[in-house]
């Protein structure tokens, strides 16, 4: 017995983003898992206190787990760079501030880096994916990909997406295609994003194709 469980049948996505529930929804739709939203459900929200992306994930399915009586998934994401001691990481999506300006938070992240005349642009992304089962019991995956912060170049993908260039590759992540970003090679395991990679570990401990 490896003490993982298997997630089958009902899931809730513990997200009130539909972008998210998209992507999630497709990415487990392949191993018989029928996903249904937190928001579609009417769960509330819980504040994210964590101190860890591992952390506030847990928070999230746990909560949904919990209210919903059926086992639930969240993520929590973010971006993290070396000069800047790890920032934004937990607060990535806040540095956009409410109008979800990423041309400005990826502007701040130039101009903290000139402040402090940082002499890397080492960064990296991680994903946290955690499942919840409403007993308590939790799964958790990481997954980061690491590269360099450059001039924002290209209009695909989303958040810090035009100024991260990923190791061995001269395109960013705003100019890859969301498959090239996101694509998983299910022969070998291999995927280029963070979330990607999380999602392959979680596929590999506790999802099974019908
Ligand atoms: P959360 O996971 O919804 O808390 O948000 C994480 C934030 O991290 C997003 O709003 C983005 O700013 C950033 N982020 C996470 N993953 C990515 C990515 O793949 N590309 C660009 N930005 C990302």
């Amino acid at each position: 017995m490896s003490g993982h469980r298997i997630l089958s049948g009902r899931v809730v996505i513990a997200t009130h983003n539909a972008g998210k529930l998209v992507e999630m929804r497709e990415l487990l739709a392949p191993f018989g898992v029928d996903a249904v939203s937190a928001g579609e459900l009417g769960l509330a929200e819980p504040d994210e206190t964590g101190t860890m992306f591992a952390e506030n994930a847990a928070i999230k399915a746990l909560a949904a787990a919990t209210a919903s009586g059926l086992p639930a998934f969240a993520d929590d994401s973010g971006l993290c760079v070396n000069a800047l001691d790890g920032a934004p990481g937990l607060f990535s999506a806040r540095w956009a501030g409410p109008s979800k300006d990423f041309s400005g938070a990826m502007a701040r992240i130039a101009s903290e880096l000139d402040k402090r005349g940082a002499t890397t642009r080492r960064a990296h992304f991680v994903s946290a994916l955690v499942i919840a089962w409403p007993d308590g019991h939790t799964e958790t995956f990481e997954g980061r990909v690491f590269g360099e912060l450059v001039e924002p170049r290209g209009a695909s993908g989303f958040g810090y997406d035009p100024m991260f260039l990923p190791d061995g590759y001269d395109r960013t992540f705003g100019e890859i295609s969301s498959e090239e970003k996101h694509g998983v090679d299910w022969q070998t395991g291999d995927a280029l994003s963070h979330r990607a990679r999380a999602f392959v570990l979680l596929a590999q401990t506790c999802l099974r194709r019908p």
